[in-house]
């Protein structure tokens, strides 16, 4: 079927959409139950509902909310995270994906991909996830970058603090063209002459564990809290589309790692409907 593609004007509400899948994991499970979690700190009474770019998230037409998707565990899961992504597009409205694990962005991205042309995806997370086949399992959360630029779903893939970089890796980033920024050399975003369309991709554990140890994989030495917002806010629109992911529930006892996925959420919500 040919795929029309889809103009940037008129894009509606952004659309919250739980992907309560975890089984690509290569280290523990648990991401699957970070979509209620981070709805449960998203509403909770602990603090108010605006966004730091003067958004009243509270409000209900701000932006919708997809539900989760079911039955993730089925072999048929990545088709049905495509379709739908395809739906919302379909829409003119935006995702932003609560994963799951970070193997949810490669059908993210090829529903998106398709539809809307020359995307720069902004990618945050301590490992480039380059691999070209981790434990002999290509749909592993340590690849989706690789199938995403193996499928040609994106113009520019920008990866920022990045601390995990193996010889594997570096070779894989030659062969794509991927731009690596390195926790030890962040980059100033006005220098990188970003464009849109943008797709934001932000696992969590970019920033330092300490923040933020509801994960699968710590890595210390990250990224504070507001370093990332304050780089969301910097981004250049339109963001077309962005996920949250590997919040690890089953690590996170004082639900404090919620909070920090619900404060990204809040503002990538706030900077996508603000601009
Ligand atoms: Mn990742
Ligand atoms: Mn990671």
């Amino acid at each position: 079927m040919k795929r029309r593609k889809l103009k940037l004007a008129n894009w509606g509400p952004p659309v919250l959409l739980g992907i309560p899948l975890d089984h690509n994991s290569s280290f523990l499970r648990g991401p699957a139950e970070a979509p209620l979690r981070i709805r449960e700190a998203l509403r909770s009474n602990a603090w108010n509902s605006w966004s730091e770019t003067r958004v009243d998230l509270g409000v209900p037409s701000a932006y919708k909310d997809a539900g989760d998707l079911c039955d993730m565990e089925a072999a048929d899961a990545f088709e049905r995270i495509r379709r739908a992504i395809q739906q919302i597009l379909e829409q003119q409205k935006r995702p932003l994906s609560l994963g799951g694990d970070h193997s949810v962005t490669y059908p993210i991205l090829s529903a998106l991909g398709e539809r809307v042309p020359g995307v720069t995806l902004v990618h945050f997370d301590a490992h480039p996830d380059l691999y070209a086949n981790y434990e002999n399992n290509p749909r592993s959360h340590a690849s989706p970058f690789a199938r995403i630029m193996e499928n040609g779903l994106v113009r520019r893939l920008v990866q920022i603090g990045i601390r995990t970089l193996n010889a594997h890796q570096q070779e894989q980033a030659k062969k794509f063209g991927v731009e690596i920024y390195e926790m030890n050399r962040l980059p100033n975003l006005a220098r990188l002459k970003l464009a849109g369309p943008i797709y934001v991709s932000f696992d969590l554990d970019v920033l330092e564990p300490g923040l933020a140890p509801g994960i699968s994989h710590w890595e210390p030495g990250g990224m504070t809290t507001r370093q990332a917002i304050d780089y969301i806010r910097a981004l250049p629109g339109p963001i077309v589309g962005a996920d949250v992911v590997e919040f690890n529930p089953v690590r996170d006892p004082s639900g404090m790692t919620a909070m920090v996925a619900a404060k990204i959420v809040k503002e990538l919500l706030g900077k996508m409907i603000a601009g």
